[in-house]
């Protein structure tokens, strides 16, 4: 009973909820290894908006992990080092680059909806990822050792396996009862 609802369309072994970098990124690390994953975000597009906008060598290394540096590194602005300012211009915090990772930089700049547009891409590589846009994860329970997946009152897929990559305001995490860890960061200590 369990072995043929494990090779249903809609039985998965990972579903993950929520496509933006993290999510798109668990997508093709998962993938690539051959899982079954579904991907779903409640948005049909990437969310129009550079609202990250700088990562480091580690992150370029992961992305090269799963086959997308090529696609990336002609998007990314190598950085010598970060100053954030006020509207002033007085300087609130500040970083300067030492490049040992090998690429033209440790540090780069980049827009967020292009390297969500590379990551979905991407995904389209594995014939395992299933990407779906457009539909809001409600709701989920868990049953022995499988995951029911809601979207308003339908059933949308089984999985053994559920990621919440939901973002700051995370549904998954509200609904699970955890807490916000705050490592009490103060940016009045950072000049
Ligand atoms: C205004 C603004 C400015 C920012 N500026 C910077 C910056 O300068 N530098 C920087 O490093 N970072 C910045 N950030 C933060 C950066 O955008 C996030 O760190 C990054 O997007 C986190 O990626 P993520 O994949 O974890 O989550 P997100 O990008 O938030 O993606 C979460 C996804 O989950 C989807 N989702 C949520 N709930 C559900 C659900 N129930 N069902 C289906 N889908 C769901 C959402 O539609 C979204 O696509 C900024 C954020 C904002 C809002």
């Amino acid at each position: 009973m369990q072995n043929n609802e494990n090779n249903s369309s809609n039985f998965f072994d990972i579903v993950i909820c929520g496509l933006g970098p993290v999510g798109l990124l668990a997508c093709n690390t998962l993938g690539l290894r051959g899982y079954r994953v579904l991907g779903v975000d409640r948005f049909e597009t990437a969310f129009n908006f550079p609202r990250a906008i700088h990562i480091d060598e580690e992150i370029v290394r992961i992305v090269q992990s799963v086959g997308l540096l090529d696609e990336l590194m002609p998007r990314l602005k190598p950085s010598d080092g970060l100053e954030i300012v006020d509207k002033n211009f007085n300087v609130l915090f500040s970083a300067k680059t030492i490049s040992e990772s090998g690429f033209a930089s440790s540090h780069f700049l980049f827009l967020q909806p292009e390297l969500e547009s590379i990551l979905r891409k991407g995904c389209e590589r594995f014939p395992n990822v299933t990407l779906m846009f457009g539909k809001d994860i409600t709701d989920f329970r868990q049953e022995k050792e499988r995951i029911i997946v809601f979207s308003k009152h339908e059933q949308i897929a089984k999985a053994s396996y559920f990621i919440a990559s939901d973002g700051a305001k995370s549904f998954t995490r509200n609904k699970l009862g955890i807490a916000i860890n705050d490592l009490g960061f103060d940016t009045s200590n950072t000049r």
